[in-house]
């Protein structure tokens, strides 16, 4: 996007794009294919038909990061030099961070939209009832609204499928709340009313059992969602039952070793989040590994022709597409700018914006 509003504005800058990838996806619809609405296919495209034309596309992996000296590497071993440059490979998923996770993940009833959504589908289409645990991760995720998507879509789902009566669904989060603003917060608690949903919340996710099938989980008021926006704020009055849920089940946790678990009967969840390894080892990282921007000019914070978006941005709003289509125009202007009188463009910045189509059914959302 940054490359072709770049060409499009002045068609003499000179670009060169690094992308390995021979595939696009488009991540928002799996939470649709998840639920069976959408064709996992239908949402890839050939990588050159989104390539911007008049650029130089490199089709190799960054694997390091030179700022001092304006010098990207390939994994090829090839040198690339720059007057500008912008970073923007998205996330790493990062299993590694939970116990079990790695050889848990996206077999038999462990599914995750963010990592195979037609298994998803497998999962929901062969639950015969029982616990369906809806979870996400401590650390900061991209659409932090995607794990609870595909749980109201599920539950549509069972009672489509007849076993919703014998089906007790719960969401166990780190957070607070169930959305960090709160005239949505407000809509999805109604929801979750309607719904007869268990909320769990202050949980921290350490160990997946997939053999006993059970999630285990640290419990802690002061346990942050990893300045994940959707999880934040207060709890808008409502009570929760025996101080961490709402909708109180009778409590079915084991508890172990100071731990809680959830047995399930399946399970979806956002795995852990982190930035990519080449960033987190380079000059660009900041102490969380992600690259270090200023938030209203996304420049980066200690290399003047160093812009960063996306995902793998430092930003402190929510990771999503959304959110990238108003950052684009901030970097490309500030280049512009910069190449043009040596200073930013102070007519733009980014302030924030975000957006998260919360679909909460078939055929319904809350546009957040
Ligand atoms: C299940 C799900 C639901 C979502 N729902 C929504 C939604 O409803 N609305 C919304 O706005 N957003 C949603 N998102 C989030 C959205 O998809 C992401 O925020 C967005 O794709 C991030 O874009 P990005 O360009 O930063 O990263 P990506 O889209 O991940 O792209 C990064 C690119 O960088 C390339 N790359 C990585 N490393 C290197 C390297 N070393 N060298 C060269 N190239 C590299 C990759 O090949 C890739 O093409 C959802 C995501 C998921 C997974």
């Amino acid at each position: 996007m940054v490359a072709a509003q770049l060409l499009k504005k002045n068609p003499k800058v000179d670009i060169g794009l690094f992308e390995p990838a021979k595939k696009h996806y488009y991540q928002p619809a799996w939470t649709l294919v998840g639920a069976n609405t959408y064709d996992y296919e239908k949402t890839a495209r050939s990588m050159v038909s989104v390539m911007p034309k008049g650029i130089n596309w490199i089709k190799e992996y960054v694997s390091d990061l030179d700022p001092a000296n304006n010098k990207v590497t390939t994994k090829d071993g090839n040198e690339f030099t720059y007057d500008y440059l912008v970073v923007a490979p998205g996330l790493r998923m990062a299993p590694e961070l939970v116990k079990g996770l790695p050889e848990a993940m996206d077999k038999g009833v462990v599914c995750s939209n963010y990592t195979d959504p037609n298994h998803t589908w497998d999962v929901l289409k062969n639950f015969k009832g029982g616990t369906a645990l809806f979870t996400q991760p401590t650390t900061p995720i991209k659409c932090g609204g995607a794990p609870q998507k595909i749980m109201y879509l599920a539950e549509d789902h069972f009672v489509k499928s007849g076993v919703r009566n014998k089906t007790n669904v719960i969401f166990a989060t780190p957070g607070s709340v169930i959305f960090g603003v709160k005239p949505i917060a407000k809509t999805l608690m109604e929801v979750v009313d309607r719904k007869d949903i268990n909320l769990r919340f202050h949980h921290k996710l350490v160990e997946v059992d997939a053999e006993k099938q059970i999630a285990w989980y640290e419990i802690g008021k002061d346990i942050k969602a990893g300045g994940c926006v959707v999880m934040s704020g207060d709890n808008e009055g409502k009570t929760i039952d025996e101080s961490i849920q709402y909708n109180y089940k009778k409590n079915d946790a084991i508890k172990e070793n100071g731990r809680y678990g959830i047995k399930f009967d399946m399970m979806h969840l956002a795995p852990p989040q982190a930035a990519p390894k080449f960033i987190a080892s380079s000059p660009l990282a900041n102490e969380g590994g992600w690259v270090s921007v200023s938030d209203k000019t996304l420049q980066h914070t200690k290399f003047d022709n160093v812009f960063g978006l996306g995902d793998a941005a430092q930003l402190p709003t929510a990771k999503t597409g959304a959110a990238i289509r108003k950052q684009v125009p901030v970097v490309v202007g500030n280049i512009l700018h910069m190449i043009s009188s040596k200073n930013l463009d102070n007519s733009k910045e980014y302030k924030g914006y975000s957006s998260c189509p919360l679909v909460t059914g078939y055929g319904k959302m809350v546009l957040a």
